[in-house]
């Protein structure tokens, strides 16, 4: 996709209102009538979205939801690991500090590789060459970004020497 289509939809998905208030979007709006309609299909499912939200939950929810959190469940052993993921280093704690990432693919402008950590947190590489999705990196933190870490490879390739 077009950077620019790319860039629209992310704002759009991202923006609370309609941001019809930002001028270089609705102008990309008006000219793409593609992006035009994503936009009409985003603000259809919002507005579905909000309807939702004022159903009042059924009262026994709160009741299954006790149920659910009792010892040896399996709801309860989910929260206890999600609480032991708040625990993780916050993304600054991690520059300098080596990671194992899986690469996935591109990151979002399509630049860098990228890829996710033993700890779930996405990692964009910065490599010389585009890094195969479903490789095992070793990278040293670089940066680290609340969603994600910007990285760089431990071990580059190896030159291969020239025959004698
Ligand atoms: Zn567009």
């Amino acid at each position: 996709m077009n950077p620019i289509c790319q860039d629209t939809r992310d704002r759009l998905l991202e923006s609370e209102s309609s941001a019809s208030d930002d001028a270089s979007l609705s102008a990309h709006l008006a000219a793409c009538g593609e992006c035009a309609e994503f936009a009409r299909r985003a603000r259809q499912i919002r507005a579905s979205l909000s309807q939702v939200s004022r159903v009042a939950a059924p009262r026994e929810l709160d009741g299954l939801v006790v149920a659910a959190t009792q010892p040896g469940s399996r709801q309860e052993r989910a929260v206890g690991a999600l609480s032991s993921l708040a625990r993780l280093p916050a993304p600054a704690e991690l520059v300098g500090r080596a990671l194992e990432v899986l690469v996935e693919g591109e990151d979002r402008k399509g630049g860098r590789s990228s890829g996710r950590s033993a700890c779930n947190r996405v990692v964009n590489i910065e490599a010389p060459r585009r890094i195969a999705p479903g490789t095992f990196v070793d990278v040293e933190i670089l940066k680290g970004l609340p969603n994600s870490l910007l990285a760089r490879p431990v071990l580059l390739p190896v030159p291969v020497a020239d025959p004698a």
